[in-house]
């Protein structure tokens, strides 16, 4: 007896956790695969294409004695909770045009050709035959076992949960959480991320010249007024926050003359009236604002006509929550063992994002590129100029495990400079 015998199907495995009268059959197909498969869950012929096709792609026509595959014809959705789904396909039969569940919402209701004895499987397995199987139905939905609950399982990813309202995470209330952490921390001059990737396009592009009244909106801890206060800017810099109470800190240390105030951002026109700054700045916090209309809206107000409004944010498309990495094996350190997941990019409910112990969760407001670009142009900021900073060589041989087949590979972040007309 080889040890293959002993694997079992990663289908019939998946199904007892739902259906818990589910034999649970050895794999003989693809055993060494992530998925080893029963013969009950392999492949079957179509009748019209002849070719193999996952059981999940075909159906059984039992007026025909047929099989019909998904590529032969056109098959429907049908929304329904089964087993470790939320629909099954509906395919009709190439021959009499009649619509027949692919084979594992057949199995499901007892349908299925092995089932119902119309076909005798060649290989020895155990056969379900469901009772109740709406004892099988899932409630809950997604369950632990379906499509990207499962990938999440295969590799290591971080912890994020989508959120229907803000009535338990109030945005500044997660930041005066996390500012003893997060702010009291933050070294000077920012992290891997702020002092590689990020800053380098945002100052280029604010291009700062002595006099310059500039509005740093959100600036947490500081580091940005600061660099624009060194090099000649007239600093007035807003945070909702606790994480202001670090740059204040700093500021009484450290003598810049910056003018820090505790402000919401949604709230600058009436502080400042309109056409009061040459230049506003936001380093990475558009995302973690609410009303970003409102922002920008206000921030175009108290810009001078010319005036710059230059941001940063993470990426929309390749960041996350749209897009996350997992690692398999879990446990590697390279990042040619990581695969990219696309989660759902036109999902724009805020995100609660667990980073381990250390520090509080964070609330992310995904949004798409067509939005910021919408409000900016709506409220007569023109984009000049956009960045999608990648790591230099050298910047790969110093961190490669930031960016070596990652950084490299796609953009964590984006740049936007804008003039108002
Ligand atoms: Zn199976
Ligand atoms: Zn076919
Ligand atoms: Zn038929």
């Amino acid at each position: 007896m080889s040890s293959s015998e002993y694997i079992t199907c990663f289908y019939c495995s998946e199904y007892t956790k739902l259906a818990k009268d589910y034999p649970v059959n050895f794999a003989s197909m693809d055993e060494k695969s992530f998925t080893p498969r029963c013969f009950l869950h392999w492949k079957y012929e179509c009748n019209q294409c002849v070719k193999l096709i996952h059981f999940n792609g075909i159906s059984w026509c039992s007026d025909c004695k047929e099989f019909t595959c998904l590529s032969c014809v056109e098959e429907k959705m049908v929304k329904k909770n089964f087993l470790i789904y939320d629909y099954y396909y509906n395919i009709p039969c190439k021959k009499c045009g009649k619509m027949n569940p692919g084979l594992d919402f057949a199995e499901y209701e007892g349908i299925h050709p092995y089932q119902t004895g119309e076909i005798i499987p060649s290989e020895d397995i155990v056969v379900w035959m469901p009772i109740h199987p709406e004892e099988a139905e899932v409630k809950e939905f997604p369950h632990p076992a379906w499509g990207f609950q499962r990938i999440m399982k295969i590799g290591k990813i971080s912890d994020f949960q989508r959120l229907e309202s803000l009535e338990e995470y109030d945005p500044k209330k997660v930041w005066d959480e996390l500012a003893p952490t997060w702010g009291a921390n933050w070294p000077e001059g920012g992290d891997f991320n702020h002092k590689y990737m990020i800053l380098p396009s945002l100052y280029k592009m604010i291009d700062v010249e002595s006099g310059d009244k500039i509005l740093d909106v959100a600036c947490g801890e500081g580091t940005t007024s600061r660099y624009l206060a060194k090099n000649g800017a007239i600093v007035t810099a807003i945070d909702v926050s606790d994480m202001i109470t670090y740059a204040t800190k700093k500021e009484e240390k450290d003598k810049l003359g910056i003018k820090y105030l505790k402000l919401n951002a949604e709230k600058i026109i009436g502080k400042f009236g309109e056409e009061a700054f040459d230049k506003v700045v936001c380093n990475m916090a558009l995302h973690d604002i609410n009303d970003y209309k409102t922002t920008i809206e206000q921030i175009s107000k108290v810009l001078k006509k010319d005036g710059l409004f230059v941001f940063s944010i993470t990426h929309p498309c390749f960041a996350w929550p749209t897009t996350t990495s997992l690692r398999v094996p879990k446990d590697s350190q390279r990042n040619e063992d990581k695969i990219r997941v696309i989660f759902d990019y036109f999902d724009e409910r805020p995100v609660l994002i667990k980073y381990g112990k250390v520090f509080a969760p964070l609330l992310h407001f995904p949004r798409k590129v067509s939005d910021y670009i919408s409000v900016l142009v709506k409220n007569k900021l023109i984009i000049e100029e956009m960045s999608e900073p990648k790591p230099s060589e050298n910047l790969v041989t110093e961190f490669p495990r930031h960016t070596y087949m990652d950084y490299e590979l796609h953009p964590h972040f984006m740049v936007i400079k804008s003039r108002k007309i």
